[in-house]
């Protein structure tokens, strides 16, 4: 007999996924529904609207897509790349190296513009590379998780208007209900998320939208999308009016969805960029406090992503394995060229709240001092404190 299961109440303070908000656990456990049924059907409407309004767009093809952020990556790269097509990506984190694996997978011809770890890309350094290569597609991370980078991306409309056979693609995984996210303003032609980080749903879905232009790539390929899941011709078809078939919607992700879009609607989107960058500042000025150094530079940082170089002699693993099982939180290390170098803290969504910032500076305070590092008592936990009463 396999006995029940009883996970641990974490706090998740990683990369993602983030805390669940439970009225999204509740709204997971309502009874199923046919995915045709009308009263779905009147759900999915609704999804795909609150996904306009966090998205910021008119876009008519937006819906979420059946997998977490990476299918929605798949599902960006896939449809609007065909073999040969000149795709133009920038690469200054894991995940702008995970969408050159999977655009080279599309078979295009690939160029990657590779910048530094840590640092965003300078605008004007992307526009000589555009009108050097002439690509297809422009592919950009906004909010980079393996680095805690954002990427501005205010200028890149007027840029693009010079290049008007190029599409922007952009992956906000992390940056959707975070950040602002523009997508009308800024000119993005394909724009993909994952529920699990700042929306705090589970991991299961990835929110995406294609502009007018990018549709029209899509009906003027010249060959059939090689993947019939991600297939935004098909698929489109089943969040669209004519309501046919394609595969099964996950029912119930799209019940968490609904909810947890619900939420950020209920508390408007400027008043939760603001949460988001208030507990951010608070646990930077902590982690400054203390000591200890930010990883990157403060006007590219991440509100929903912390990065923290790891002092030298701190043994990283033991830290995070205290974190965990001493204190039910979880953080986590550096990815490819980062690993044992940095701690990345994630604060969003749900996750983002003062009271989780206090607890992990005080307890990121405990551990360092149990491994030898020296760090004046209560310093963290009440230098966010004073940033908090000062900045009401
Ligand atoms: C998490 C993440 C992804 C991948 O999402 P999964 O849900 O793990 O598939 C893609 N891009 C960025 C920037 C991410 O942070």
């Amino acid at each position: 007999m396999v006995g029940e299961f009883h996970p641990p109440a974490r706090i998740l303070m990683g990369p993602g996924p983030s805390n669940v908000d439970p009225r999204v656990y509740l709204a997971m456990a309502k009874p199923l529904l046919g995915h045709l049924d009308p009263d779905f059907i009147r759900i999915m409407h609704q999804v795909q609207d609150l996904l306009r309004y966090a998205f910021a767009t008119r876009n008519s093809l937006t819906i979420p897509i059946s997998g977490t952020g990476t299918a929605g990556m798949e599902a960006a790269f896939v449809n609007v790349v065909e073999p040969g097509d000149k795709v133009l990506i920038c690469v200054n984190g894991f995940f702008g190296e995970r969408m050159v694996e999977i655009a080279g997978r599309c078979g295009a011809e690939v160029k990657k513009l590779s910048g530094t770890w840590g640092k965003p890309f300078d605008p004007a350094e992307v526009e000589k590379e555009l009108r050097a290569f002439r690509p297809k597609v422009l592919a950009l991370v906004h909010a980079e998780t393996s680095t805690g980078v954002l990427q501005p991306l205010e200028e890149f409309p007027s840029i693009m208007k010079k290049f008007p056979e190029a599409l922007l693609l952009v992956d906000t995984v992390t940056s959707l209900g975070g950040h602002p996210v523009k997508v009308d303003e800024w000119g993005i032609d394909v724009c993909y998320s994952g529920t699990q980080k700042c929306l705090s749903c589970p991991p299961g879905l990835a929110p995406i939208t294609f502009s007018p232009k990018a549709v029209e790539r899509i009906k003027n390929r010249t060959k059939k999308v090689q993947s019939f899941y991600l297939d935004m011709d098909t698929l489109g078809k089943y969040w669209g009016n004519e309501m046919t078939y394609h595969h099964t919607a996950p029912i119930s992700m799209n019940y968490a969805l609904l909810e947890a879009l619900r939420i950020v609607q209920e508390e408007g989107l400027d008043r939760r960029f603001e949460r988001h960058r208030r507990n951010h500042l608070a646990l930077a000025a902590g982690v400054e406090a203390m000591g200890l150094k930010m990883f990157v530079d403060p006007p590219h940082r991440l509100w929903s992503l912390n990065t923290i170089a790891i002092p030298d002699g701190t043994d990283d693993a033991k830290v995070r394995k205290s974190l965990l099982e001493e204190y039910n939180l979880e953080i986590g290390g550096g990815l490819g060229p980062l690993k044992g170098k940095i701690w990345r803290v994630g604060l969003m969504g749900y996750t983002s709240d003062e009271r989780n910032v206090l607890f992990f500076l005080t307890v990121l305070e405990l551990t360092l001092r149990e491994q030898g590092f020296e760090v004046p008592r209560g310093v963290g936990a009440s230098t966010a404190r004073e940033f908090y009463a000062k900045n009401k």
